[in-house]
């Protein structure tokens, strides 16, 4: 058959909720799949174009952040125009597929905007992936505008796709795949998981992404930001987490947990130097979890060849101090990132399935702290059942840690976790709720906190965490009521800002 019949055009889709750039890992390996397969590809995202409650900017309302100069980089359209760009992309691309891949919360916005593409003609094959399609297929099927989605790892399953695809051969019974036949809707069994030889096999397609994708702010100042795995999958199962929802449907298929060879590891990361990378942000879950030998190995590589910044996210039982000896030995800026979540050991223990005590979290950091390397803690507010006590034992915990930057999230109960089905149970929600962001008013009922007072403390968490106790009455007026106390509210994180934050000096 004539090549050109037989060229496929792909579109694929990012429908990020943020005004941010950001480049999924997800988009660079189906791109790369697609092209190696001889397909033509184009991007659509939703990154610039201007959505209300994008959550790094809260975070930056809120202190949480410092302010950066992202608008300054980032020219965004206005968000009516979404809808009609796509329709436009749509109609002059003429894809044979539309690959999208989504969290929970970018699906509620791929829904938002897809509505009204059913009458595009003739209509691309559409295929969902990603986080939301695995943990909650039956949600995501229902709409009319999908054909088909991919639950768990998508590499093996879309490659397997197109080559059918491309072929004109049946597709209907590949593995990961649901798909909506001639007779009904058929529903494929999940494959093992992808083994760690053929994981990070095929370098990623980065060619869509530009500076707007790559620098991202640390610190009020804009950087270049390369994105690395050296690992995937997390050890732990916490019953919040979305890793634990994917846990879950991975059960028995294979080891869940995966380490990148060495040596296509530090292909990747030459790779982001020759893109201009000023700090490295490794993307793992649990990245000292790692193996003793691969990480001697990897700090006495990075500390003579690479030297950039790096920030890294880990559980605090993780941090032991000989492996942060190797990291401080690399004499090259390093940030831990470490999920807290809470002050309180109930909430820990048997809300959250973190069985860490409070002594044990402290030691971790207090380790970090002798070795000079920057601390990041996560927290979150409005678990089913906390009180206020509870969370200002959060806020003081916070405190005692002293960090270097600390953020609070707001619960929200993600499909496919074990927290979400409790809600459920009790009562708290009823499953039909929309999907919220990390920093909008919670959604659960019948708590012994109201949801603006749980809003209302996470928008002075930073005031609390940062300011000496004696201003903690002027903070709690800013709480109790901001709309009136919005002055000294700004005027209290000025002052966080000039008198009680650490810079990080990264040159
Ligand atoms: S440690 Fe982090 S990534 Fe792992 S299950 Fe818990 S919250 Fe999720």
């Amino acid at each position: 058959m004539d090549e050109k019949i037989m060229t496929k055009r792909i579109l694929l889709l990012y429908p990020n909720s943020t005004n941010d750039g950001v480049m999924p890992l997800a988009i660079g390996i189906l791109s790369a799949i697609a092209k190696d397969l001889g397909c033509e590809v184009e991007y659509f995202e939703t990154s610039f174009y201007e959505k209300e409650g994008s959550v790094p900017e809260e975070r930056e309302r809120t202190g949480e952040f410092k302010v950066s100069d992202r608008k300054n980089l980032i020219k965004l359209l206005p968000y009516e125009r979404l809808r009609d760009d796509f329709i436009e992309k749509i109609e002059t691309f003429r894809p044979d597929v539309l690959g999208v891949t989504v969290n929970s919360i970018e699906f509620e916005k791929f829904e938002e905007f897809v509505d009204a593409i059913e009458a595009v003609n003739p209509k691309p094959f559409v295929i969902i992936g990603g986080v939301h399609p695995t943990v909650a297929p039956e949600e995501v099927i229902k709409n009319s505008f999908v054909d088909a989605l991919c639950r768990g790892e998508g590499e093996r399953a879309w490659e397997e796709f197109l080559s059918r695809f491309i072929e004109n051969k049946d597709f209907s019974d590949i593995n990961n795949l649901w798909i909506k036949t001639g007779s009904g809707l058929q529903k494929n069994p999940i494959g093992p998981l992808i083994k760690e030889d053929k994981l990070w096999a095929r370098p990623l397609d980065y060619s869509f992404f530009d500076k707007r994708h790559f620098t991202a702010p640390f610190d009020g100042k804009m950087y270049h930001r390369g994105q690395i795995e050296s690992s995937r999958g997390c050890p732990f199962s916490c019953t919040y987490c979305a890793n634990t929802a994917f846990k879950n449907v991975y059960r028995g298929l294979g080891k869940f947990v995966r380490v990148r060879p060495f040596d296509n590891l530090v292909k990747a990361i030459k790779k982001q130097v020759e893109m201009g990378s000023e700090m490295i942000q490794f993307q793992d879950e649990c990245f000292l979890s790692i193996p003793h030998d691969y990480l001697k190995t990897f700090c006495k590589w990075y500390g003579e060849e690479i030297k950039l910044p790096m920030m890294i996210q880990t559980r605090p039982e993780s941090v032991k101090e000989e492996k942060i000896k190797m990291l401080a030995d690399m004499k090259t800026p390093v940030q831990i990132s470490c999920g807290i979540e809470s002050g309180s050991e109930r909430i820990l223990f048997e809300i959250c399935n973190r069985k860490t005590r409070l002594h044990h979290i402290k030691k971790a950091f207090d380790i970090t702290k002798k070795y000079n390397i920057r601390t990041t803690g996560y927290t979150m507010i409005g678990f089913p059942t906390e009180t206020r006590e509870e969370a200002f034992q959060t806020i003081n915990f916070i405190r005692e840690l002293d960090l270097d930057i600390s953020i609070m999230s707001i619960f929200y109960p993600f499909v496919g976790t074990p927290l979400r089905e409790y809600c459920i149970e009790k009562g708290y929600i009823t499953g039909k709720e929309r999907t919220t962001n990390f920093t909008d008013p919670p959604i659960l009922k019948n708590q012994p906190m109201s949801p603006m007072e749980v809003y209302n403390i996470r928008r002075v968490y930073s005031l609390y965490t940062r300011l000496p106790e004696e201003y903690f009455p002027k903070i709690e007026r800013c709480e109790k009521d901001y709309e009136n106390n919005r002055e000294l509210y700004n005027e209290l994180i000025s002052l966080m800002y000039t008198s009680y934050y650490r810079s990080w000096i990264l040159h």
